[in-house]
């Protein structure tokens, strides 16, 4: 049954970008498990971590040195009494509970400060001779000591609800005791790609045929952003096995859809949907590569959550394109799927090497490569033969951020980057 034509809503960037973190902003977070804290690391925290104790526990030294009290040495050098050591985990019995004006203690990094000390002065500035240290150097008060409490209080929030947890999170944990976390379950993502000439990477092509490479491209990304890639089979430009297989996508998650986007007579993808029902919150975006990408929900097939659609993006066919148009658009809601907490994108920006020329009235997100060292980076395209070209894109690292309005970027200035 012929349909009509699905309406064009093309969108700058920025506003396309903004309609999907608005739809993101409405997704319940999902079911949860528990998992062992030498395996979460990248998973999304959906318990906060609390500090069951104080941290640091106890007035903290820094350094090596000797605590004293720092009105103690106003003139110098000056000459205290020693009166003992504290090493790290030093029993409590064996710390002085008061130290008098003119004594000093030996102390290691780590150790508790003892009552009446207020500052730790290094080894270095010091000389011990018997019972006595002599001193070289002032402190002030609270020097290289971390008051309890001073990183977190006990019972306060360590790691919030929505984090995904990195090598600080789960260190954090690792502090508070937590050998297990509990984290929300990845969600499942549908990747279907479409095109009559795309096969099968295990099958020969025949000398028009392609293999297909964007499932792949996307499960990595999908992974990378904390979901589970289903790869559904490839799609022929054909509407009635195309709309079985958008069927069985949309049992997920969220489905991607590669190619069948675009303008041409079997471009396919949005006809289909329309037939479903779907609602299109946009149907292109003013960027490249990527511009006919695709993004919208859908009622139809059995959603895997109890919501009201499945969320759908069509991503162009081009390689680069759907790298690209998956990283701007796609990656924000499967990590509102995954729990994780809203983040805006940002840009790092870098000197260019060389000028940068392109047509105006699209933003560009062009393969490039970072380089330098240390704070001396400059940024450079890499060539390409545009949004296919996906052995260039191998060989970049970023990609250079030209706005909408731009037709020259002079040498030397900075430029937005997003980083690949
Ligand atoms: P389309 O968006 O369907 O017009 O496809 C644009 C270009 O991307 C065409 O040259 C396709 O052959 C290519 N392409 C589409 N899907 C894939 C895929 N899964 N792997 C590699 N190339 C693809
Ligand atoms: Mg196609």
């Amino acid at each position: 049954m012929p349909v009509d034509p699905v309406p064009s809503i093309a969108l700058n960037f920025e506003d396309a970008r903004r309609v999907v973190e608005q739809q993101a902003a409405q997704i319940s977070t999902p079911a949860t498990e528990s998992v062992d804290l030498l395996v979460a690391a990248g998973r999304v925290l959906s318990d906060p971590v609390f500090a069951d104790r104080n941290l640091p526990p106890f007035p903290r030294s820094t350094r090596d040195g000797y605590a004293v009290h720092s009105a103690d040495l106003t003139s110098l050098p000056a000459t205290l009494d020693v009166i003992g050591e504290i090493r790290a985990g030093e029993r409590i019995e064996n710390i002085p509970k008061e130290m008098l004006a003119g004594q000093a203690i030996s102390i290691m990094t780590g150790a508790p400060v003892p009552a009446g000390a207020d500052a730790v002065v290094m080894v270095e500035y010091t000389s011990q001779h018997g019972n006595r240290v002599e001193i070289a150097r002032s402190v002030a008060p609270g020097e290289n000591v971390v008051p309890s409490g001073a990183e977190a209080q006990q019972g306060s929030v360590l790691v919030e609800r929505g984090v995904r947890l990195n090598d600080a999170a789960i260190a954090l944990a690792a502090t508070a005791g937590q050998s297990r976390l509990q984290v929300y379950d990845r969600p499942r993502i549908a990747v279907l790609t479409t095109g009559d000439e795309i096969v099968s990477i295990d099958a020969i092509p025949g000398p028009t045929q392609i293999r297909n490479s964007n499932s792949y491209s996307l499960a990595v990304q999908i992974r990378n952003a904390g979901g589970e890639p289903v790869l559904l089979p490839i799609a022929p430009d054909e509407p009635r096995k195309l709309r079985t297989l958008i069927e069985e996508g949309l049992k997920s998650d969220l489905l991607l859809m590669t190619g069948g986007v675009s303008m041409g007579r079997y471009d396919l993808v949005e006809q289909v949907l329309e037939e479903l029902k779907a609602e299109f919150f946009f149907t292109g975006a003013k960027i490249q590569p990527g511009r006919p990408v695709v993004f919208g929900k859908c009622g139809a097939g059995a959603p895997a959550r109890e919501s009201t659609g499945t969320y759908f993006f069509g991503l162009p066919g081009n390689p680069v394109s759907t790298m690209v148009t998956f990283e701007l658009f796609a990656r924000p809601m499967l990590e509102a799927l995954a729990g994780m907490a809203p983040r805006t994108l940002i840009f790092t920006h870098a000197k260019t090497k060389s000028e940068i020329r392109v047509k105006p009235g699209l933003k560009r997100f062009l393969p490039a490569m970072l380089s330098g060292e240390f704070e001396a980076s400059q940024v450079e395209l890499v060539r390409w033969q545009g949004s296919g070209d996906v052995a260039a894109t191998a060989r970049a690292n970023c990609y250079i951020v030209v706005p909408q309005d731009r037709d020259c970027i002079p040498a030397g200035e900075f430029v937005a980057i997003l980083s690949r």
